[in-house]
């Protein structure tokens, strides 16, 4: 790791392939996508060792457009948390206010741009792991509309909501970097000719003249005190620069966080499957158990390489999927998952955009919410929405409380990443 913030897990430079708009820039690049000759360790035990053959579209892409990538940071292992601390290889520090969390999962990613580390990075987010490291490290993160960017080389957590994501200091960077990663990929079936235009750093002019802002109170009600309070300033700031604020109603948003980690955690329980021992994973011969003379004692003995978070989460996304309890738990998850894209879609009949503090919370401090996992899930409540809707995101900074900085997440229509980009470059 990195001695300063511990940004990194695997500090090794990757040279550009071609010259492009990244010419002499440095990306950082989250440990769950994949790096030819690099190890991809997914902040997981079960990967330390792993050397993945092939690069990720999005590392491709990086390296085609003349980007020197410097490392591979920390994160949640598998992406499953909201501090960085769930890691194998233990926790980031937050260069923007030192002693609390970056954020996660991405929070290595967030931590190398805010230091200074790397020029730029890419984060993936699932249910916010790329806006809520960017609020809480006081930098720009983008959550792309799914189908954007091609997720082939992403070590999947859960795939019907996830996207790679871009991190920087500013908008325009941040939008620089999403229209090198962006676009149909061969690879990924559900990458997609949209139709909409793609010049996304051009969109940061910052107009937000006769722009519509909505914004639904079911959002910001449950948000601290301090974290309202940059937001509300930045919406008066906002309105001062032409655009209009209207009030708008989620209502399905109070199911989001239970119906995303439903959801979540099924698929994760079925796409950790893999890491057997004989597809992915030390093989049980590694292991204490080295007599296990049957092959459910083999998993099991190299499935212990979980951490603590990532066997919860397989443990309550197989009961969740198991015949009984499926109709009861998958399948309200389910419905309650169109609900909230109703709601969004009903919100954009009258907003452009959606606003909301990206974090309802500021930083916590280094070790505090570990032990309360529902703590954690719940400060994902105005982050998930976006992944259950397909939607894409920003968070952008909008001030600081004495804990730490605060971001204002804009959320538009599917594939209209401009006019997201457009209302946050007003904001900075
Ligand atoms: N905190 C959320 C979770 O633990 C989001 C993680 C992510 O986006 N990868 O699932």
């Amino acid at each position: 790791m990195s001695p300063d913030t511990d940004a990194f897990i695997t500090r090794e430079e990757i040279d550009p392939t071609g010259e492009g708009p990244l010419s002499g820039r440095t990306v950082a690049v989250k440990d769950n996508i994949s790096t030819a000759g690099v190890p991809t360790t997914c902040g997981s035990a079960m990967l330390a060792d792993y050397v993945p053959p092939y690069d990720a579209t999005v590392v491709e892409r990086l390296k085609d457009a003349g980007a020197r990538i410097v490392g591979k940071t920390n994160m949640d292992e598998f992406g499953m948390g909201t501090t960085t601390e769930t890691s194998a290889f233990g926790p980031t520090d937050n260069p923007a206010a030192p002693g609390r969390v970056p954020g996660g999962s991405s929070g290595g990613s967030a931590a190398a741009v805010a230091a200074g580390e790397a020029d730029l990075a890419l984060g993936s987010d699932t249910g916010g792991s790329v806006r809520c490291p960017a609020a809480f490290c006081g930098v720009v993160g983008i959550k792309p509309t799914y189908g954007l960017v091609s997720r082939y080389g992403l070590v999947a957590y859960a795939n019907s909501l996830e996207q790679i994501g871009p991190i920087a200091p500013t908008v325009e960077e941040a939008a620089e970097l999403l229209e090198v990663i962006a676009g149909p990929d061969e690879r990924d079936a559900t990458t997609r000719e949209h139709g909409a235009e793609t010049a996304y750093a051009s969109a940061a002019d910052g107009d937000v003249d006769g722009l519509t802002i909505g914004v639904p109170t079911e959002l910001v009600e449950g948000a601290d005190e301090a974290v309202v309070e940059q937001f509300k300033a930045a919406l008066d700031d906002l309105r001062a620069q032409g655009a209009e604020t209207v009030e708008v109603s989620l209502p399905s948003v109070e199911t989001a966080v239970q119906a995303y980690y439903v959801i979540a955690m099924g698929e994760a329980s079925s796409n950790l499957a893999r890491f057997d021992g004989v597809r992915y994973g030390p093989t049980a011969a590694a292991t204490d158990d080295e007599d296990a003379d049957n092959w459910n004692d083999a998993f099991a003995a190299v499935r212990e390489g979980f951490g603590e978070e990532v066997k919860r989460r397989i443990l309550l996304g197989t009961y969740a999927l198991s015949a009984g309890y499926h109709d009861k738990y998958y399948d309200k998850a389910q419905d309650a998952r169109a609900w909230v894209r109703r709601d969004f879609a009903e919100a954009f009949e009258t907003a452009d955009v959606v606003a909301s503090p990206t974090m309802p919370v500021p930083p916590f401090e280094l070790g505090e919410s570990l032990d309360d996992p529902l703590r954690m899930y719940l400060a994902d409540a105005n982050t998930v929405p976006v992944n259950l809707a397909n939607l894409p995101a920003i968070s952008v900074p909008a001030g600081e409380t004495a804990e730490g900085p605060v971001g204002l997440q804009l959320v538009g229509e599917a594939f209209d990443e401009r006019t997201i980009i457009r209302a946050a470059s007003a904001v900075e």
